[in-house]
Formats: structure tokens, C-alpha cells, sequence
């Protein structure tokens, strides 16, 4: 055994992976092949630092399944980056990708790091030797990055670059999340919020279609919840407290979020927003609302506090904010679960539009690009809805079974080399 295997992110995601299995009888072969990554590279990134010093990180890349089509997933640049924590997120890409459909399996990778102490300098020193260290191993049709923690567009425009004067011509499609003018699509910045908003509306309609105004809380305004926060805004939800890293503020009447969105970009945090009351940040998350979106970090909600949520919807934005043992109590409490791999999947599948965009040197424009995103969040809400109803299980439980099932059926197929 790998000491991998022993990394408690990576046990939780096997341990999903074997509950599921359990659950819809998965032949034990193609169970066993599943609960393993594929390849995983490990590669030392040196780079000459600005005092003139020589430092070497280290690099993973991870690629959990290749059935459906080349591996996709996020790169990070992180303290707390390792092989264990790397391979467990490259699985739940797999079911992610799977789950709406996308020709891709999962894959992660990262570099350990410190980017908060990094010039920028020595970040594209990084991004361009760890692309080298894993050159042969990425490519459109074999492995795609994206931005993922403390990278971004830039970071995805050196790494194309790098890619690029390798093989001696303008490789566009090897990465996605880059900017528009080097084949970047549009609406990837809204796309995780806009599915998250599109699959509470969605929820909302099946399960309280009367209500009228729904209330909302969302922990998080950055990307994903400010961009959700909007969109439920103008869905007819009242959102009536959000937090940041620096505090929560609440308006029982709603907040207006383009406001709060100017003041964001003024202040620097929602803290101190006119036409609001500042209130506890841990209190926020137990509010008498009908729906709340965790946009933030992991593991907020937890046995600890699971019992006092009272939302009747939670759609997780962000990936992992609730704990298994959290998990439960609300389900038990009949608490309807959107399922990160569902809830936050529209970034992913702008992604692969625009992977389709660059392979095909032909470009849409963004209402295109958000009735693609909504047509196959539709989808995937719904099969994970009447899989709920019709077999009694949990939408989480669900989106996982359908997600792994369709790996499994390529894998039964395509059977087993050689
Ligand atoms: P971001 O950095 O843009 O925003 C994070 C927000 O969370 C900030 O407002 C920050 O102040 C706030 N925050 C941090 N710690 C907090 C805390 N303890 N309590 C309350 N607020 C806190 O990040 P993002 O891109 O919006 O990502 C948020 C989450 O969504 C992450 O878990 C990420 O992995 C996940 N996610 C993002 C995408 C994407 O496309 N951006 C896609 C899928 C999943």
C-alpha cells in the first residue's frame, strides 16, 4: 500500500466510492479498479528564487480515470497540496464530470508551496517548470488543467504558453480558464455561481413551488457566492445574510446584491455594508431561511452545528462544507442536499465548452454558452431528482450513483486490458 492510500481525504473519497458501490451492487472488479488513481505523477519544480537562491518544490499530477476521454481537473498552488488530498479530488472529478455527461474523467494536481510569499516572478517560474516536469503527460486529448487554488487565468496562459513552445505551435485547448484573447471562453467566471442559482431554482420548483420569495443565506461572496447570490437575486429569492472571511451582515427585507457587489469592490470585504446589521458569522448559518449556500470553505457544517441548520434546501457551493457525520443529521432531518458534484459543476462544464471551442477555432457568444450550461444542468438536476424519488435515496447518494455508474458501464465495455 502507498502511503497515499492512508491520507484521510483520500480514505473519505474511497470510502464514498464503497458506500455507493454497496449501494448499487457495482461488480467488485470494476469497483477495485475505481478506488484507485490511474497514474500519478510526482515531480520536483526547482526554480531560481529572486535573492538569487535555488529552491525545489514539489508537484503532483493525478489522474484518476481515462475511459470516458482525457482527464480534467484543477491545478493549486498550496501549502497544504499532497499526493493523498491531490488523488482523493481527482476521484470526485471523475463523478462530476461523469454525472453531467462531460467526455472527461477526473484528474487534480497542485504544487506545495507558498504562493502568498511568492513574486510573481517566481510563480511563473513554478507554473512553467511543473508544466515541463509534466509536459508529456497533459495535452487536449490526454490531460486538461484548470485554475484551482491561488491560480488563475494567468497562471493558465503561462502554463498554455510553456505547452505551447514545446511542441512548436499555439496549443490553446491544454488547458482551460485561460483569458479570451488566447482562446478562453466566455461566461467561465459566472458559470459555477449561474449552476448553482440554476439547480436551487430547479429544487425550488420541484419541492416548494409556492413559496413565495424564498429566503436565502450564503457563507462566501467570492467567486461562487457572489455570482450565486446574484442569480438567485434575480430568481425571486431574498437573500437576507452572507459572510466573508471578515464577518456576516444580515437585511431581513433582502440585500441588493449589485450594491453589496460595488461595495465589495470598493472596501475589499461585505463587512460594513449600509442598509444592513452586522451579526454572528457562526449564528448566520443556523437562520430560520429557506435555503443556504456554503460558498466558502470545507467542513463548516459538522455534527456540531448540523442539528441547528434550518434551511430546507443546502446546495453546496463550495466543495466539501459539509462533513459526513454532517451529512446525515440532515438528511435525517429531511434537509434536501444539492451535492457539490451537482451544485457547483457549471464550471466545469463551461470548461469543457471551451476545451470544444479551441479544438474546433470556433467560438460562441456568452447566451449561447448559458443555455448550453443550463440545458445540461437541467439534465443532470433531474436524473438525480427522479433517481431520488423513484429508489429513496438522498440526492447526494444519487448524483453518485449515476456519476459512478456511467464510469463502470465504459469500464464493463471497454473491458479490461489487455
Ligand atoms: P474565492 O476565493 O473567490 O472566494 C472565497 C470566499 O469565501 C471569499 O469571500 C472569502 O472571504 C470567503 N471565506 C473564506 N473563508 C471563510 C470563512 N471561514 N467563512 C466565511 N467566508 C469565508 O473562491 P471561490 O472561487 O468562490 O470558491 C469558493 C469555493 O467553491 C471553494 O471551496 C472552491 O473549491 C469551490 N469551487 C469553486 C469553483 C469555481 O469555479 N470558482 C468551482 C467549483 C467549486
Amino acid at each position: 500500500m502507498h502511503e497515499f492510500h492512508l491520507d484521510p481525504t483520500f480514505r473519505m473519497a474511497q470510502q464514498q466510492l464503497d458506500d455507493v458501490a454497496q449501494l448499487m451492487n457495482l461488480d467488485s472488479g470494476i469497483h477495485e479498479r475505481l478506488r484507485y488513481p490511474r497514474r500519478s505523477i510526482i515531480v520536483s519544480v526547482p526554480i531560481r528564487q529572486d535573492n538569487g537562491r535555488t529552491k525545489v518544490y514539489t508537484g503532483y499530477r493525478v489522474q484518476h480515470d481515462q475511459t470516458l476521454g482525457p482527464t480534467k481537473g484543477g491545478i493549486r498552488f498550496h501549502h497544504d497540496v499532497s499526493l493523498g488530498e491531490v488523488s482523493a479530488l481527482a476521484m470526485w472529478m471523475t463523478w462530476k464530470c461523469a454525472l453531467l455527461n462531460l467526455p472527461y474523467g477526473g484528474a487534480k494536481g497542485g504544487v506545495c508551496c507558498f504562493p502568498e510569499e511568492m513574486s510573481d516572478h517566481e510563480l511563473e517560474r513554478v507554473a512553467r517548470r511543473y508544466t515541463t516536469e509534466i509536459l508529456s503527460s497533459i495535452g487536449p486529448e490526454k490531460d486538461i488543467p484548470a485554475p484551482d487554488m491561488y491560480t488563475n487565468e494567468r497562471t493558465m496562459a503561462w502554463i498554455m504558453d510553456t505547452y505551447s513552445n514545446f511542441v512548436g505551435y499555439a496549443v490553446p485547448g491544454v488547458v482551460t480558464g485561460k483569458p479570451v484573447q488566447v482562446g478562453g471562453t466566455e461566461g467561465r467566471v459566472e458559470a459555477t455561481g449561474r449552476g448553482v442559482a440554476y439547480t436551487v431554482l430547479r429544487a425550488l420548483e420541484r419541492l416548494h413551488p409556492k413559496l413565495e420569495s424564498p429566503t436565502v443565506v450564503v457563507q462566501g461572496f467570492g467567486n461562487v457566492g457572489s455570482v450565486s447570490a446574484k442569480y438567485l437575486h434575480q430568481g425571486g429569492c431574498r437573500i437576507q445574510a452572507i459572510s466573508d472571511v471578515q464577518g456576516a451582515i444580515y437585511n431581513e427585507q433582502g440585500i441588493n446584491i449589485q450594491s453589496l457587489m460595488t461595495h465589495v469592490k470598493q472596501t475589499g470585504s461585505i463587512v460594513g455594508f449600509p442598509d444592513s446589521e452586522k451579526i454572528d458569522a457562526s449564528d448566520m448559518l443556523e437562520l430560520p431561511v429557506d435555503i443556504l449556500v456554503p460558498a466558502a470553505v470545507a467542513n463548516v457544517i459538522t455534527e456540531d452545528n448540523a442539528d441547528r441548520i434550518q434551511a430546507k434546501i443546502i446546495a453546496e457551493g463550495a466543495n466539501g462544507p459539509l462533513t459526513p457525520k454532517a451529512d446525515k443529521i440532515l438528511i435525517d432531518k429531511g434537509v434536501f442536499i444539492i451535492p457539490g458534484i451537482l451544485a457547483n459543476a457549471g464550471g466545469v462544464v463551461v470548461s469543457y465548452f471551451e476545451w470544444v471551442q479551441d479544438i474546433q477555432r470556433l467560438f460562441w457568444k456568452e447566451d449561447e454558452i448559458v443555455s448550453k450550461l443550463n440545458s445540461l444542468m437541467a439534465n443532470a438536476f433531474d436524473e438525480v431528482y427522479q433517481l431520488h424519488v423513484e429508489k429513496g435515496v438522498d440526492p447526494r447518494s444519487a448524483a453518485m450513483m449515476l456519476g459512478v455508474g456511467r464510469v463502470a458501464k465504459a469500464k464493463e465495455l471497454r473491458g479490461l486490458y489487455p
